[in-house]
């Protein structure tokens, strides 16, 4: 058994575990430099209006510029930057890019940044936001922050409270990939939300199952009903678009089929090109 020979066992996986351990460590020294080097930077996602084709918000989606990698995704850098804590450094550094870009934009289109736990655990989120503002001189409505389900998990008198101070301010909150997580339907009205956005996942069967169209129709409505505007991500095919339009509940759609990320210094002219026309695409 595993115990009977567990030192062998062990020592069987030591050299595994210790390059695993020592990749990781290299990695955050990589991230704790890159941060000193200016590495980061943000590009931009536009979310489009349903109802006018206009993009109304822009999320903000971290990125590295590796100078030997080329450029790198969140998926490979904010599971450690969360481990190491560094994504307190890395996410301040975002949600201030993201808000000095915003107040350059035309429209008043609203800016969307991603908020990871650790942040609201050991970080002190309300000055974050409060500088943010400050220094860029965005008004406070035009911030919109996105919360996992995971945050709201942890269900704490701390993080309510952060909650309903960023919404004191007039920052809007969001509870994103919803549907992924393990939060049921309940916390969509035990948390001070404003806005519900539905994960891709629940798009992949709608063009043809009529049972995954009924439960996204369902989560949209009553993500409506109980007060909150709602966006549903991932949205690739014109079919899926189309589908979109006859759920009554959707507010504002999200992806590829409209932009993917792009850099921050496109995103003017992007905005300024005007309102997605919808008839062309559907
Ligand atoms: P997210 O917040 O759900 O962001 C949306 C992700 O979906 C982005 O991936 C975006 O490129 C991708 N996406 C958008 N439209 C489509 C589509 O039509 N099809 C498909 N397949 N994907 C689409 P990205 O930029 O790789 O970011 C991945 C995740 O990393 C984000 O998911 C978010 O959880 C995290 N992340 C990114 N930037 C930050 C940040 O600044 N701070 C924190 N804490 N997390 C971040
Ligand atoms: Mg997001
Ligand atoms: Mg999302
Ligand atoms: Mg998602």
């Amino acid at each position: 058994s595993a115990k009977s020979d567990g030192r062998g066992v062990w020592r069987f996986f030591e050299p595994e575990m210790d390059a695993r351990v020592q990749a990781r460590r290299a990695l955050e020294i990589d991230i704790r430099n890159a941060l000193d080097d200016g590495n980061f930077e943000v590009f931009f996602q536009p979310i489009v209006n349903l109802r006018t084709g206009k993009s109304s918000v822009c999320e903000a989606l971290a990125r590295w510029r590796h100078p030997k990698r080329g450029l790198i995704s969140p998926d490979a850098f904010i599971p450690v930057a969360e481990e190491t804590n560094l994504i307190i450094e890395l996410g301040d550094f975002i949600l201030h890019e993201a808000c000095r870009q915003c107040v350059t934009w035309p429209g008043n289109v609203h800016v969307a940044v991603n908020i990871s736990p650790v942040q609201f655990r050991r970080g002190d989120v309300i000055t974050s936001v409060v500088s943010a503002l400050d220094r860029s001189g965005l008004p406070a409505h035009r911030l919109e922050i996105e919360i996992t389900e995971s945050l709201l998990l942890e269900n704490t008198a701390a993080i309510r409270t952060t909650l309903e101070n960023l919404r004191s301010l007039g920052v809007r909150v969001s509870l994103d990939d919803f549907g992924t997580g393990y939060a049921s339907l309940s916390y969509l009205h035990h948390f001070p939300l404003d806005k519900v956005k539905i994960d891709r996942s629940f798009l992949q069967d709608v063009e043809v199952s009529s049972r995954s169209r009924r439960l996204l129709a369902g989560v949209a409505s009553l993500s409506s009903e109980l007060g909150m505007s709602v966006v549903v991500e991932g949205v690739e095919t014109p079919r899926q678009l189309a589908l979109l339009k006859e759920l009554p509940g959707v507010d504002e759609v999200q992806g590829f089929l409209f932009s993917p990320p792009i850099p921050a210094c496109e995103i003017s002219s992007f905005l300024a090109a005007g309102s997605f026309d919808f008839e062309k695409v559907a």
